[in-house]
């Protein structure tokens, strides 16, 4: 039985003026036929197959078929977009974890947030993290020929039996012999723990650790961050942190990092922002975190952010991922899509901007960022900025999220704040110009700017010294 997956045409969706495509021809709408007499399977093939001088194409463009040759300069872009980064189908994910904060979301959002992706070109592309259980011999091969690296690999607990039982497939007891063949291979990797309560806290993430240090210890960075659950979830086990589980998980990882430290001479092992914001403990000191930036995880966030709202430190990183990764397996549009530009379906979304700088501020944001960015401005004795929480009566439980901030929430905030006053709303809740419930910031009672997720952006925004 042939198992040959369908392998979608690359479908041109911009073309750049002046560049070597429109020189040639190529109108959006074209679908590439053949590259080079090849067929990408996704967009990493299709950059190796244009990264030439020459290139032979075969167009379809309305039904009819014809060929095209494009002549460049050896380092010029050849100028088009493409409709997808991959053209075969995304490798869809088999595990049903309790904790999959895709099992959480409520109905009737979007199609693709309740994509399951478990792809290791999505990883290194976009940097989902990847659980590695339908990972195969010839990915391992391709990986290590193409040079894929970082990969993200959610590894949540190293004892096979309860690994199995966190990812609910049996073969989640066995795929993080995928994770030593990717080290064994130089590839840089960074792992991740979602700590339930329970289940792979206390001993186990303990053990979890251990492992790590005798068998792992070349993974780039370990993210140790705290189980999301929406009002939503409907797995008996899931449940919040208590204050006392998550000072005990903060203890573990602490002392973890100061194994790793004399071992190995960097610390490995960090906890989320949230962890220490649920344990109520002062976040580690910025340079506790190395040099690598761990913001999809949410770790080191808030350090930074202080960096840079007070004039420290320009770390020009930002939040690329957004704070959706700090659920595990975020929902795939929310931190593969550009922020603010305008939705694809309709078209419609247009992002107001409001000039009117002397009017009094209102900073809408999470509950934990509320926890981070009040303090920061309760410094600047500033009485005309407020942090205004929202609250995520959208997914209720314990998000707290900037992230995951949606229009219904603010609607309802917004409604009960006075008109004429600045709101500013950080852009990681945006995703091509959409809350994740669909609604865009045309649809706010008030006017709001849209900033970059950053201390320079909000310091910029207050116009502070
Ligand atoms: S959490 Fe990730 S690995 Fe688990 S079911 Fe959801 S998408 Fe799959």
């Amino acid at each position: 039985m042939s198992t040959a997956v369908a392998v979608a045409r690359p479908r041109v969706i911009s073309v750049e003026p002046g560049s070597p495509a429109e020189r040639a021809g190529l109108l959006v709408g074209d679908e590439l036929v053949t590259i080079e007499g090849e067929q990408p399977r996704d967009i990493l093939e299709y950059r190796t197959l244009v990264d030439s001088d020459e290139i032979a194409f075969v167009i379809d463009r309305n039904g009819l078929t014809f060929d095209v040759d494009i002549e460049k300069l050896p380092t010029e872009p050849l100028g088009i977009e493409v409709h997808s980064a991959l053209f075969d189908e995304v490798r869809t994910c088999d595990n049903h974890c309790e904790f999959c904060f895709i099992y959480q979301l409520p109905p009737n959002l979007r199609k693709s947030l309740y994509l399951k992706d478990d792809d290791y070109r999505l990883s290194f592309l976009y940097g989902n993290y990847t659980t590695l259980t339908r990972f195969t011999e010839a990915d391992l091969e391709r990986v290590i020929t193409e040079k894929l690296s970082p990969l993200n690999v959610s590894i949540h607990a190293t004892d096979p039996a309860i690994r199995e039982e966190m990812l609910r497939n049996r073969r989640g007891a066995s795929s993080l012999r995928w994770l030593s063949a990717l080290l064994d291979a130089g590839i840089e990797v960074h792992g991740q723990v979602v700590v339930c309560p329970g289940i792979n806290d206390g001993l186990v993430l303990d053990q979890t650790l251990a492992d790590i240090a005798d068998k792992y210890r070349d993974l780039a960075t370990v993210s140790v961050v705290p189980l999301g659950v929406s009002k939503y979830s409907t797995e008996e086990r899931m449940r919040a942190h208590t204050l006392e589980e998550a000072q005990i998980v903060v203890d573990v990882v602490e002392r973890w990092q100061d194994v790793f430290e004399k071992t190995i001479g960097r610390r490995l092992v960090h906890a989320s922002d949230e962890y220490y914001l649920n344990a109520d403990r002062p976040f580690p000191p910025r340079e506790a975190y190395g040099d690598i930036p761990m913001y999809e995880d949410g770790i080191g966030m808030a350090r930074s952010f202080e960096a840079e709202f007070t004039g420290q430190v320009d770390t020009g990183v930002g939040t690329e991922a957004g704070f959706f990764a700090w659920v595990d397996a975020a929902p795939a549009e929310g931190y593969r899509a550009p922020r603010t530009c305008a939705p694809e379906a309709d078209g419609a979304s247009t992002v107001m901007l409001t000039p009117r700088r002397t009017a009094p501020v209102g900073i809408l944001t999470g509950e934990l960022g509320a926890q981070v960015i009040e303090p920061l401005v309760a410094a600047h004795d500033r009485d005309d900025v407020r942090v205004i929480t929202v609250e995520n009566e959208f997914f209720g439980g314990n998000v707290g999220v900037a992230g995951l901030m949606v229009g219904a929430d603010l609607q309802r905030v917004l409604a009960a704040e006075p008109e004429g006053h600045r709101y500013l709303l950080p852009d990681v809740c945006l995703n091509r110009g959409l809350f994740l419930d669909g609604l865009s910031p045309d649809d706010l009672p008030r006017r709001v700017e849209i900033i970059e997720t950053d201390g320079i952006a909000l310091r910029n925004a207050l116009e502070l010294p």
